[in-house]
């Protein structure tokens, strides 16, 4: 029996439209740990750009972002109907407004501003200070909890992960093409591993989940094991 009163950090990093975040609240909630997604907080402060004139026509003005940043506030409030946080900015709820395309388009190259990754970086390990939580991303199992108990780093055949992010934007009647999600979904993984600053990459003691064949309670039986494993340790 694995012994529950220890609180980890577990890390979860990966592809664009893996599941992290279906995965990581599933898991939070089968813990009692509080789940992070910290791709809502890159994709909060997108959208205060786009909504104050930093991105016109799909192009990010990176200085003026910057100039942004001081004014942002960036908080994460418990939903008990979606059994998660939800994100809001100054105070207004956002999680409706940040997961269009308009805003995918866009997310990778504001995330890949260095005064934007430091700021949300030292906002996440505030958030993880006190362990027992589980946070999804791209760089927390290699820069913001490089000593994460445990990291998974999860990947699913591009194909697979269009088709599941067209059907989640499908549902909410966002009328786009399925070849217009797969090419975002391409470019945004291109973008995440080729940027400077913190790329995405596997750690190198993370544990890699190829979930394209996998259903979520394969995936939960799969994260048990693992979790009883990490405690162990
Ligand atoms: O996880 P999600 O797909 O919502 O993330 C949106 C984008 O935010 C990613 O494509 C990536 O550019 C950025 N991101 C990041 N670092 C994280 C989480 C997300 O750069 N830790």
């Amino acid at each position: 029996m694995p012994n529950t009163d220890k609180k980890i950090i577990i890390a979860i990093d990966g592809f664009s439209s893996c599941g992290k975040s279906t995965f990581a609240k599933a898991i939070a909630a089968r813990l009692g740990y509080i789940f992070i997604d910290t791709g809502a907080m890159y994709r909060a402060v997108t959208l205060y750009a786009a909504e104050h004139g930093a991105i016109r026509s799909g192009m990010v003005d990176e200085e003026k972002v910057v100039e942004l940043l001081d004014q942002i506030s960036i908080d994460f409030r418990f939903n008990p109907s979606r059994g998660a946080s939800d994100i809001y900015v100054d105070g207004t709820l956002v999680e409706g407004k940040i997961r269009t395309i308009e805003i995918s388009n866009c997310v990778s190259a504001v995330s890949s501003i260095a005064e934007v990754r430091s700021k949300l970086v030292a906002m996440q390990q505030a958030m993880g200070r006190s362990k027992g939580v589980v946070m999804d991303g791209r760089d927390i199992g290699t820069v913001v909890f490089p000593d994460a108990e445990l990291k998974i780093f999860m990947t699913a055949d591009p194909k697979v992960r269009a088709e599941r992010r067209y059907q989640e934007l499908q549902a909410k009647g966002d009328k786009v093409s399925f070849d217009e999600v797969y090419d975002n979904v391409v470019k945004r993984d291109r973008a995440d591993m080729s940027r400077a600053i913190s790329p995405l990459r596997q750690a190198d003691d993370a544990i890699v989940l190829d979930n394209s064949h996998m259903s979520v309670d394969e995936q939960m039986a799969w994260f048990m094991d693992r979790f009883a494993e990490a405690l162990n340790k």
